[in-house]
């Protein structure tokens, strides 16, 4: 395989097979992301990444590949007859594959129909990683993300409604101290309209050389501290409403690790939390990473 840069990929799709069909990210506009800045998008050409995978095969042809993860950063941006070709071709050369994930970025879910997501889950597109960040629009408007919170929710729908799984970012603490009782209030209104099968928090890390970066110097954003991003980590559990979908709070930027299944699990979150407080025990800076 080859791989252009730096390639990202969700936590859970540590084991996965990674095969970029596109370079970068599209929008590349969001303050306080650092992941593509160095790469100028495009879209890959179909020969390249069909030879990758054979690439692949012949490297892994004694080792099972379940799980294959379509990046960069926004693969769903592809026009599906392309997608299309590229599922078949991941089925062809892995017959044995489980699961194939991508990154999906709210606007390119909306340019796609319901039928043309419906053909894509049929061709084994099974799992789409969206970022949401934040469900304010304020925080979504300064962060520069470039969709609103109504277009979050259409997004997330349209892909529950295809039938395919859906995990969901927040990033905690991206309001600053200014807008945390909202992004955790409108986060949760966000998740419980959409109600996906995962939602996990990150926990704001503000990276030399993005813009957040010199608004955090210019002092425009004032960062949470351990225990409010818990405060505001523990308002958001006590106002969603998501039966079923799996909060997980565990990623090496958080300062607390914290998990359990939304709403039947809400008393065992809020209790972990309370211990993460009571205690202080928080992951030191120096231990957190993205
Ligand atoms: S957060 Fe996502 S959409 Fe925003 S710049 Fe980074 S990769 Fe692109």
């Amino acid at each position: 395989m080859r791989y252009e840069g730096t390639v990202y990929r969700p936590p859970s799709e540590a084991g996965s097979l990674i095969i970029q069909l596109t370079i970068g990210c599209a929008r590349n506009t969001c303050t306080f992301c650092a992941m593509y800045k160095d790469k100028n998008f495009r879209v890959r050409k179909l020969s390249e990444v069909v030879e990758d995978l054979e690439m692949a095969r012949n490297y892994y042809s004694r080792i099972k590949v379940r799980r294959i993860f379509l990046a960069d950063g926004d693969a769903l941006i592809v026009k599906t007859e392309d997608l299309l070709y590229i599922l078949g071709k991941c089925k062809e050369i892995f017959p044995e594959v489980e699961r194939i994930s991508v990154y999906g970025a709210p606007k390119d879910i909306l340019h796609k129909t319901p039928e043309e997501l419906a053909k894509l889950k049929q061709a084994g597109l099974d799992m789409v990683y969206m970022g949401l960040e934040s469900g304010d629009d304020d925080v979504l408007t300064e962060v520069r993300k470039g969709v609103t919170s109504a277009e979050m929710i259409e997004a997330g729908q349209k892909v529950r409604a295809a039938g395919m799984v859906l995990s969901m970012t927040i990033i905690s603490g991206l309001g600053g101290r200014k807008r945390t009782r909202e992004h955790a209030l409108n986060s949760a209104r966000v998740i419980s309209a959409i109600k996906p099968e995962y939602v996990g928090f990150l926990t704001l890390m503000v990276e030399p050389g993005t813009p957040m970066y010199e608004q955090l110097r210019n002092g425009e954003l004032e960062l949470l501290n351990p225990q409010e991003v818990l405060d505001e980590t523990q308002l958001f559990i006590e106002q969603v409403d998501a039966e079923g979908t799996l909060f997980r709070s565990n990623h090496a930027s958080n300062y607390a690790p914290l998990g359990g299944i939304l709403n039947k699990e809400r008393a065992k979150i809020l209790a972990q939390i309370a211990e993460a407080k009571k205690h202080s025990s928080f992951r030191p800076d120096s231990f957190r990473g993205i």
